[in-house]
């Protein structure tokens, strides 16, 4: 398995084609706008050499037998899925951002249970490709952006309908080397860090769609492809070199997401895993969205882990830490941040064998767990801006700070208790105001699908039949 440095080594060597504000970016591992996210997922690996990190982030490979980084393992059981929530909080609680590799873990994972399914009906070869593939990622260690969200175009037209196809990713020419693709995947989480793209499709689809139900894997510097990293609230922080300002000048705010715009795109056959099985697009669509909605009460527990701690930090640096209601506001920080692990760990626990051996959550817990992502991290970051005091919003810049005239003057007046200094609570200020506000909170609202997409699954997994049952044995309705 590959350490933090060569993974970050091995990124240099990629040639990937990479714009940010309005400019070439030639090495993602140095510029200020994706250097933070590069050393989040370097974590990733990182964190696997360690005693700690080890237990969390490596497991047996099922296809090899050996060990290798969990990001690349297919759940062997409930237990493996329990895993992967522990160590997504594991993980959360060091970096305070997205360290972005699950969204390709749940990709291949959702690809292999779904393409077993595909070959048993169709009698095609995907599942083996597929299982070809993965052992050869786990061999090599490599980072898979997954890839889901279309641009869409105009909702309410199908895929086929649109005036411009290209704002769904589609097939335009089957060769016998392999097949052609066009479209582009928007706020893939990663990309510009990854080595790989594993392409799904994102909505279940009709015949008429077929050439829309595609799912195959890309080198990310393949010719074609094309990345536009996206903009973050406060981003140009990073790069005035304002570290304190940019509140987690390691990891960054939130996972760093890009456009992907695939250009005529040559995909060898060995390397598709659907290719027109337009009836299984909604199978593969569920089992990806279960799988990245379970993890949330992991990552976004282990985020508000430190949010909960820095407010805390805030206070007691405020001088009011023992202010009853202050207790009580943390308790609730705690109390919503406990229930949102308690979702992920049941949907879980409750994780059943698919038809190719590997493990999937259940699904309706799963969404439930992203559904109250949606609202308590917003009331998580509502009580830590309570606590924390309107002074996140008006804290002059560190450069002030610093600055020969002013900086003395502004350190006596920012100065709370006698124990910490000033610049001691702008760092925490900071910190909560990154994983508080803006990106951050949207992030946590449309992150794994918007709240929409959870209740339509609610109301479909919910069997309210069952319910209506229930009630009218009860009151004698027959
Ligand atoms: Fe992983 Fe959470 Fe980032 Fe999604 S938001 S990629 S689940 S860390
Ligand atoms: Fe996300």
């Amino acid at each position: 398995m590959m350490t933090a440095r060569q993974y970050i080594e091995s990124l240099r060597e990629r040639k990937t084609r990479v714009f940010a504000f309005g400019e070439r970016v030639e090495d993602v591992v140095k510029h200020p706008a994706t250097a933070p996210h590069v050393r989040c997922a370097a974590m990733t690996y990182g964190l696997v050499h360690t005693e700690e990190g080890a237990a969390l982030l490596t497991a047996r490979s099922h296809l090899t037998g050996k060990t290798v980084n969990r990001f690349l393992h297919i759940h062997q059981s409930a237990e493996d899925l329990v895993t992967k929530v522990k160590m997504l909080r594991f993980l959360a609680q060091r970096t305070g951002s997205c360290f972005q590799r699950c969204v390709g873990l749940d990709g291949i994972n959702a690809v292999y249970s779904t393409t077993y399914e595909i070959d048993a009906a169709k009698s095609t070869e995907y599942h083996q490709r597929l299982a070809a593939y993965l052992k050869d990622m786990q061999e090599k260690d490599l980072m898979i952006c997954g890839a889901m969200t279309d641009s869409k175009g105009d909702r309410s037209l199908p895929p086929s309908q649109q005036p411009d196809p290209d704002v769904f990713v589609h097939v335009t020419e089957r060769r016998k080397d392999g097949i052609v693709i066009r479209g582009s995947k928007q706020h893939q989480t990663g990309a510009v860090n990854s080595h790989e793209i594993l392409l799904m499709p994102t909505t279940a689809l009709r015949e008429a769609d077929k050439d829309f139900a595609v799912a195959c894997a890309v080198p990310a510097d393949a010719p074609g492809v094309t990345m536009v990293f996206g903009r973050q609230s406060n981003d140009y922080r990073k790069f005035l070199g304002e570290k304190i300002d940019s509140g987690n000048p390691a990891f960054g705010l939130v996972g760093g997401e890009a456009i992907i715009i695939l250009e005529d795109v040559f995909v060898p056959w060995e390397r598709v895993f659907m290719c027109g099985e337009y009836e299984f697009s909604g199978m593969l669509v569920e089992r990806f969205a279960s799988l990245h909605r379970q993890n949330y009460g992991g990552c976004k527990g282990g985020v508000s882990d430190v949010i909960t701690g820095a407010t805390a930090l805030a206070a007691e640096l405020n001088g009011c830490a023992s202010a009853s209601h202050v207790r009580d506001k943390l308790t609730e920080m705690m109390h919503l941040t406990e229930t949102l692990y308690c979702c992920s760990i049941a949907c879980s626990s409750e994780g059943k064998k698919t038809k190719s051996g590997a493990y999937i959550v259940d699904p309706l817990l799963a969404n439930v767990c992203k559904h109250n992502v949606t609202r308590y991290i917003y009331e998580i970051s509502r009580l830590s801006h309570d606590i924390a005091g309107g002074v996140i919003a008006t804290l002059p810049s560190e450069k002030d700070f610093r600055n020969e005239e002013i900086g003395e003057m502004l350190h006596k007046h920012y100065k709370a208790t006698d124990t910490a200094s000033a610049e001691d609570r702008i760092r925490v200020l900071r910190l909560i105001e990154n994983m508080t506000a803006g990106t951050a909170l949207v992030e946590s609202m449309h992150g794994a699908g918007s709240p929409q997409a959870q209740r339509v699954m609610i109301y479909r997994q919910g069997n309210l039949e069952q319910k209506k049952e229930f009630a009218r044995t009860l009151c004698g309705i027959k």
